[in-house]
């Protein structure tokens, strides 16, 4: 049976979509058979930050029934498959969250690990996921506003019965890790710390992720980290 994730936080702009990229990419590189679905129905950019330029169908054309799910994967890099989004305004007009089960139910019999992208706020995009996974994992930057959105997002998955894993900590200031205040303003545990790292850009700029571009960099032994915990294996 595979596992499923979904990458979550109320905030935008703290690297779930990074989060999500790494670990799925890190976990294929790992010899896992991993899918990552961009869940932002809203603003989806998963596929960019892997390198995927979708030319034929979407989650969106899947979620309004017009595309069968098979038709809407894309192969990423180290053989990681991705469902990716429709940047087209319309498409998300039509498409709803609410479809996503019988997506994720379908991908669950041919993947070993199925992870989640998730959009910012707590709407559909985000609960129907959350609802989904079997275990929940939340990303935060240290500023105190990032933690408070954060904790609400743990509030909400525990409020519907979804497990939450823990916190993976990003763009962090390796002079200031805050943990103390982290400790203090999330009831959730830190699995991993991402650092603030310029080699995440630049894998951005040239839309592979950063522990295939630059396996050596500080922000992917973070990620390493992260895979590790979440799977007990190096
Ligand atoms: P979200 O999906 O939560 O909105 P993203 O993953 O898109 O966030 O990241 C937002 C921005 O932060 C991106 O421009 C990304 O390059 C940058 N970023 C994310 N993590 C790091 C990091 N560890 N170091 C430096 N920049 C980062
Ligand atoms: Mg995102």
């Amino acid at each position: 049976m595979a596992r499923v994730y979904a990458v979550a936080s109320a905030k935008g702009g703290v690297g779930k979509t990074t989060t999500t990229a790494n670990l799925g990419t890190t976990l294929a590189m790992a010899g896992h058979d991993v899918v990552v679905v961009d869940g932002d129905l809203g603003m989806p950019n998963l596929a960019g930050a892997l390198g995927v330029d979708p030319d034929g169908a979407t989650l969106h054309d899947v979620l309004t029934g017009e595309a069968a799910v098979e038709a809407a994967v894309y192969e990423g890099p180290a053989g990681l498959s991705v469902l990716p989004g429709s940047n087209a305004l319309e498409a998300f007009a039509t498409a709803n969250a609410k479809e996503l089960e019988p997506v994720v139910s379908a991908l669950e019999a041919s993947y070993d690990i199925v992870i989640i992208d998730t959009g910012a706020g707590l709407s559909d995009d985000t609960f129907v996921p959350l609802k989904l996974a079997d275990e929940v994992v939340l990303v935060s930057t240290t500023e105190r506003e990032s933690l408070g959105d954060t904790e609400k997002t743990r509030q909400l998955a525990e409020r519907i019965g979804a497990d939450v894993v823990g916190v993976v900590l990003t763009r962090v200031n390796q002079s200031n890790p805050n943990a103390d205040v982290v400790a203090s303003l999330l009831d959730a545990g830190v699995i991993a710390v991402v650092p603030e790292d310029p080699a995440i850009r630049e894998a951005l700029s040239t839309q592979v992720p950063v522990v295939a571009r630059s396996p050596d960099s500080i922000a992917a032994a973070g990620y390493r980290a992260l895979a590790e915990a979440l799977t007990g294996k190096p």
